[in-house]
């Protein structure tokens, strides 16, 4: 037996020391972390704490950050398992399903390790883990760790030894564990037949899937179905998904943001409901999301008729309302900060919204520079109803955003827009129709505000804005921005960018709760500079008017 320090909790957070089992792959991290361990051994003891009083108050605010294995029924559990609590001595605490896993534990399939809210996206690990993370949500590790380890430019013993020591587990074991939990759900939530449940969750065929799942869950897929109750039906191609979050969760606030945001014909909030139109390689449907706070989740009612893209539908959904957050560990940071403690005591919960997709994004942002959310919200529907894929009306919805090869070569100043502007957005969509701008896998925070800033007419603000909701990178900030400067009492972007040093590696949360404090005064252009040391057209900067612009 070996102990593995297992930082779980996030930068801010108390370390947790968890005792397991080192797998074979590494054992050169392993000795390292004993050595480490054996000179913090009352720390430990404290940690070991932290994880019990978790485990039984069964908080869930800690639900997805670890996972508990008892000895005996050889059962994994979330830490807010109904099951009756197992004894201290009998428990072993995992920073990651698949770390349990790998030790030979089962899922429980009473509190259904599958469901729990995940990895936070941010768990205080180097960044090379976050992004082979993300990498293996959005694809599955289909090319192998060697190819994964090449994309991040680490070899791959060294992705292993850095798996190992953070998550507990190597990146194969991570993305077996998350292939076998996605087809559990979709056997649990779907009435797919089990040929597609094994190709839509990655197995290839159904002979592997069997096996995975017969010696995963000591069951048969039929047998789990059988347990799984689904009561009522729904029409075909249509599937309906609980998404775990961590409470608290700013639902109001989500919606408060993508309301007047909506482009029309597209996407619309109705009712507490969001719902938009979607297209993923040639087919095109649409999902809705709503609120249920008493199973902490957002319910997601997917139409969608190729079930292959299910995976890919709900990670992006999950990235879309922020599902991953540890929201505790970032107030913990951010309370630190008189300024930002009231905000955050009086909004708990609040999420940086991402976006459906980048290329999206990014031309909303640039039709909202220099004028109103109302004058942005109407030129992105005429855009959609004009050159958007026509879909028969859906729940209201009636076309699907167009796509960059589309608006690179259409006629976009026939909806009424400035000239400049037609030609910053056709330059941008011809940017990522050629993948010289790309918001898929990994990307370089700094090279793709350098790329969207040389193109003429986006500003470093407009960049930093995109990159912030469409890279997912909590700490991406917009430090060029009018609105964060009159907050603080601050003059340049350079003052705010030393002031903002505090709230690392939570900036992007920071700047929601600074915008989403009422600002006087109109919009007004940027006096602020772009990084070529001009004033830029995308740098529309007062707050909250530029952002409710957007
Ligand atoms: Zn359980």
């Amino acid at each position: 037996m070996v102990r593995v320090k297992l930082d779980i909790f996030g930068c801010c957070c108390p370390k947790v020391w968890l005792s397991q089992r080192g797998p074979k792959t590494s054992r050169f991290p392993l000795r390292s972390a004993l050595s480490s361990l054996q000179k913090k051994e009352k720390k430990m003891e404290l940690d070991w704490k932290v994880c019990s009083r978790a485990r039984l108050s069964r908080d869930p605010r800690f639900d997805g950050k670890f996972f508990i294995a008892v000895r005996g029924s050889g059962v994994y559990c979330r830490p807010i398992c109904p099951s009756p609590t197992a004894n201290e001595k009998n428990v072993r605490y995992f920073p990651t399903a698949a770390a349990a896993a790998e030790a030979g534990f089962r899922p429980c399939l009473r509190c259904r390790p599958e469901c729990s809210p995940g990895t936070p996206a941010w768990i205080g690990t180097p960044n090379t883990v976050s992004r082979a993370l993300r990498l293996i949500g959005e694809s599955g590790l289909d090319g192998g760790v060697e190819a994964l380890a090449q994309h991040l430019g680490v070899g791959s013993r060294h992705l292993r030894r850095l798996f190992i020591r953070h998550l507990g587990a190597s990146p194969n074991a991570v993305a077996q564990t998350r292939r076998l939990h996605f087809a559990k759900k979709l056997i649990d939530e779907t009435m797919l037949s089990m040929h597609e449940v094994a190709i839509a969750s990655g197995f290839g065929c159904v002979r592997r899937f069997n096996a995975a799942i017969r010696g995963m869950y000591k069951r048969t897929p039929t047998q789990i179905r059988r347990l799984s109750r689904q009561t009522g039906s729904l029409p075909e191609n249509q599937y309906l998904f609980r998404l775990r979050f961590r409470p608290p969760y700013d639902w109001a606030g989500m919606l408060d943001f993508l309301k007047p945001r909506a482009t029309p014909g597209a996407e619309e909030v109705v009712d507490n409901v969001y719902r938009r139109s979607i297209s993923f390689r040639g087919t095109s449907g649409y999902f809705e999301v709503s609120y249920e706070p008493s199973h902490n989740s957002l319910v997601a009612k997917v139409q969608f008729g190729e079930p292959r893209a299910l995976f890919f539908i709900i990670e992006r959904i999950r990235a879309m309302f922020d599902l991953n957050a540890d929201w505790s560990a970032i107030a913990q940071v951010l309370r630190t900060d008189p300024l930002l403690a009231e905000r955050v005591k009086a909004n708990p919960g609040l999420r940086v919204p991402g976006c459906w997709n980048g290329f999206e994004l990014g031309v909303r942002a640039i039709l909202g520079q220099q004028i109103t959310v109302k004058g942005a919200t109407g030129l992105a529907g005429k855009l959609a109803s004009r050159f958007g894929q026509q879909l028969s009306s859906a729940n209201g919805l009636t076309c699907v955003f167009p796509e960059p090869e589309v608006l690179a070569e259409a006629d976009i100043a026939s909806i009424g827009m400035p000239q400049a502007r037609v030609r910053t957005i056709q330059a941008f969509a011809r940017s990522v129709r050629n993948n010289e701008i790309s918001f898929e896998g990994i990307i370089d925070s700094e090279v793709f505000l350098d790329r969207l800033c040389s193109i003429a007419g986006i500003g470093k603000w407009t960049a930093q804005y995109v990159a912030m909701r469409a890279l997912r990178d909590p700490d991406a900030f917009p430090s060029g921005d009018l609105g964060l400067l009159r907050a603080l009492s601050l003059e340049s972007s350079r003052e705010l960018e030393l002031r903002a040093k505090v709230w690392q590696p939570w900036r992007a949360y920071a700047a929601m709760y600074l915008w989403s404090r009422p600002i006087e005064g109109r919009t007004r252009r940027s006096k602020l500079h772009s990084p070529q040391g001009k004033t830029a057209p995308g740098d529309l900067v007062s707050q909250p008017e530029a952002t409710a612009a957007m």
